[in-house]
């Protein structure tokens, strides 16, 4: 473990070539590794009629198929997991929802160490070392990396100078101990950052920190600013999915991302193939150490900007630029509390029939509900639905659409979960 941070601590600072090297081997074993173990590509490929004499010599991943989301949620688990695996041994690891219906993966122990030690690279990278104090903003409280904090890396010191919040909590709570702990570093996604302003600036409780790491949703500019301002903190993005695991990380020097091309192939694509340098392609990504539930040429749902520049930290992991993801908000109540927007999207998804949504807060607290339902199961799911909102949201005027087409639900900067209250301006 201990070994691994210290490689790569070291190999960032490695020439382009050398790390295209080591990233093309991985590649070869992975994509070998999944044909032969994992039901799932083993069909997909066998389908595309892709000889298994080439897939074993495969230098280049050109041809073969890309996977979906939808794709793996038609898949079960079992289908999708690599033979020989003890299952009891890795934890499911399932994605928030903000892109859909939550797909699991399964993290095995080498996978999730290995996440942690990527983790630390911006940090590090800001200037952040052991003996400062970290506060990191998880969405649920059920829904920790148990088994990579068990082989964490500075556990000990971690204990006493990491701390966990839960963006289910009242974020009441976390001003008082962000007053008393005084963290250096905080840790959350843009969603949470806009509603500690809100909660903040009510409060009239100033806050500052060295760093503040967003993560986990996509960071506009407004936000970033506000949490740059707010907070007179340096802010480093970082970029990552669930099922692949950290894919890139703003550089201190602020010219872009630096991908972990050690442990992720990311692939840029427009219509007509490989984007070029400098434009715009939608974000596919092969994890490369992800061999329990392997995942490859995975599309994202991401519009984003691979780039050839140099950065001038020296670092030879190369650049992506202009990430274009999904926001979503927390919704306020009126009584003070806020209700999370992971909370919202797995109340929703869950109901049969229903296909798609957008969630809106109105400036004046109501709520509108565009939905998109099957249409055999729409009376159905509307009960539910009202029943559901009527639950999380208690008496707040609500207006429910129906409809066939959700506005912009195809596009990359999709909100399924908008509040105009904590909205900053700009955004
Ligand atoms: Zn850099």
């Amino acid at each position: 473990m201990l070994r691994d941070g210290v490689r790569l601590e070291r190999s960032q600072w490695w020439s382009k070539e050398r790390l295209q090297k080591i990233q093309k081997r991985k590649l070869q074993e992975i994509v070998r590794h999944a044909y032969q173990n994992v039901p799932f590509y083993r069909h997909l490929y066998d389908s595309a009629q892709i000889s298994s004499n080439n897939l074993t010599r495969f230098s280049n991943v050109e041809g073969l198929p890309f996977v979906t989301r939808q794709d793996l949620r038609d898949t079960p688990l079992q289908d999708r997991t690599a033979a020989g695996i003890d299952v009891s041994k890795c934890r499911p690891n399932t994605t928030s929802g903000s892109t859909g219906t939550p797909v699991t993966v399964l993290d095995d122990s080498r996978f999730a160490a290995g996440q942690e030690v990527v983790s630390l690279r911006p940090l590090l990278a800001a200037g952040i070392r052991p003996w400062h104090r970290v506060c990191r903003i998880w969405g649920d409280p059920n829904n920790q990396p148990q088994l990579a904090n068990k082989l964490g890396m500075y556990s000990d010191i971690k204990n006493r100078l990491y701390k966990r919040v839960f963006g289910t909590e009242d974020i009441h709570n976390h001003l008082k101990f962000y007053s008393a702990w005084n963290p250096d570093v905080i840790i959350a996604t843009p969603s949470y950052f806009r509603a500690l302003f809100w909660f903040g600036e009510k409060e009239q409780v100033k806050l500052s920190f060295k760093v503040a790491v967003s993560l986990g949703e996509l960071l506009d500019d407004a936000t970033r600013k506000r949490i740059g301002d707010r907070f007179h903190a340096n802010v480093i993005d970082t970029y990552g999915l669930t099922e692949s695991g950290d894919i890139a990380w703003e550089c201190p020097a602020h010219c872009g991302y630096h991908i972990n091309v050690e442990s992720v192939f990311v692939e840029f694509r427009t219509d007509d193939g490989p984007a070029a340098q400098g434009e715009a392609g939608r974000v596919y990504v092969t994890s490369l150490d992800r061999k329990t539930t392997p995942v490859i040429r995975y599309f994202t749902g991401d519009v984003a900007t691979p780039t050839d520049e140099e950065c001038p930290c020296g670092r030879g992991l190369p650049l992506m630029k202009d990430i274009q993801g999904r926001i979503i908000d927390f919704i306020l109540m009126k009584d003070g509390s806020h209700i999370s927007p992971h909370t919202v999207m797995s109340r929703v998804r869950g109901i049969e029939g229903v296909e798609n949504f957008k969630l809106t807060q109105k400036g004046d607290s109501s709520i509108e509900l565009q939905v998109r339902t099957r249409t055999e199961k729409s009376e159905e799911a509307l009960r539910t639905l009202r029943h559901r909102c009527l639950e999380l949201f208690g008496e707040v005027p609500l207006n429910i659409d129906l409809v066939d087409e959700i506005e912009g639900e195809r596009g990359p900067k999709f909100r399924p979960v908008e509040s105009h209250l904590t909205q900053v301006s700009g955004s």
